[in-house]
């Protein structure tokens, strides 16, 4: 479960990315976070991985306060959550099985991590993972050699080979075709479902919200101003 206590946060130059916020999220929940650019969907999403530190209030993941976590217990927080982001964050030159196997670096030691040594099991995971979102043809073509729809495919693929309970998707289809949209959040939808992940996703277009969400929360200016399923999004906005 992840739990937003009166969670603020201000970036050092007085900026208010967060006011407070509080959220109960329950396992497995599918959740779209929709706002204008600059609403705060990007901060909420990234405090749940410690990429930004809320400045106020508490957050729990599975009961744990994460605002102060440092060293190990960041690092098996950021193995727990996994992240997708709008532009795929793939390493360009290398192959696709490394790009996701590389999800397994947070569970392996740090000295296999620096030399890449990664188990039978990590490759078998990681093609597995590939074929889940039915990619695994490209898996020795170069990450910069597929298309956007594709690569995001790819790092949706790296983030199940990490094994996480919980998926954040930062804008994932912003740089996407409408098509190509739909078939990626398909994927996440589809994940989700069977793996009982819990996800959350940040989207521009409510329609795709609504499309997809079991629960949409509405972000304005760091405060969430809409918190409900998305059969009643129209009537309270
Ligand atoms: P959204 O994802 O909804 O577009 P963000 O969470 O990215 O919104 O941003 C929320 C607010 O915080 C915006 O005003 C943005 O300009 C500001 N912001 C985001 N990141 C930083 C940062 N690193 N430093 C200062 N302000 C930031
Ligand atoms: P994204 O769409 O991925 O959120 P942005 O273009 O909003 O990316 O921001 C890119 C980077 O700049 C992020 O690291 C964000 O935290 C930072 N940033 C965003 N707004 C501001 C701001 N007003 N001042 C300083 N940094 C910002």
């Amino acid at each position: 479960m992840i739990q937003f206590q009166d969670v603020s946060l201000v970036y050092p130059n007085g900026t208010q990315g967060l006011k407070n916020v509080n959220l109960k999220i329950e396992e497995g929940e599918f959740i779209v976070v929709v706002g204008l650019s600059g609403a705060g969907k990007s901060t909420l999403i990234r405090s749940i991985n410690r990429l930004v530190t809320p400045t106020d209030g508490q957050l729990l993941v599975d009961g744990e306060n994460i605002i102060p976590f440092k060293g190990k217990q960041l690092r098996q927080l950021r193995t727990k959550v996994g992240i997708i982001f709008q532009n795929y964050n793939l390493v360009k030159r290398s192959t696709v099985m490394k790009n996701v196997i590389s999800g397994r670096l947070g569970h392996t030691g740090t000295l296999r991590s620096v030399f890449h040594l990664y188990s039978k099991e990590d490759v078998t995971l990681a093609y597995e993972s590939l074929k889940r979102v039915n990619i695994e043809e490209k898996v020795y073509q170069r990450a910069d050699q597929l298309s956007g729809g594709q690569q995001q495919r790819v790092s949706i693929a790296r983030v199940l080979t990490q094994q996480p309970s919980i998926i954040l998707a930062d804008e994932p289809v912003a740089s996407l075709d409408p098509p190509t949209s739909h078939q990626v959040m398909s994927y996440l939808k589809k994940i989700n479902r069977e793996d009982k992940i819990t996800t959350l996703v940040n989207l521009h277009y409510i329609d795709m919200a609504m499309e997809y969400a079991d629960r949409i929360i509405g972000m304005r200016a760091g405060e969430v101003v809409y918190d409900g399923p998305a059969s009643q999004v129209t009537e309270k906005t």
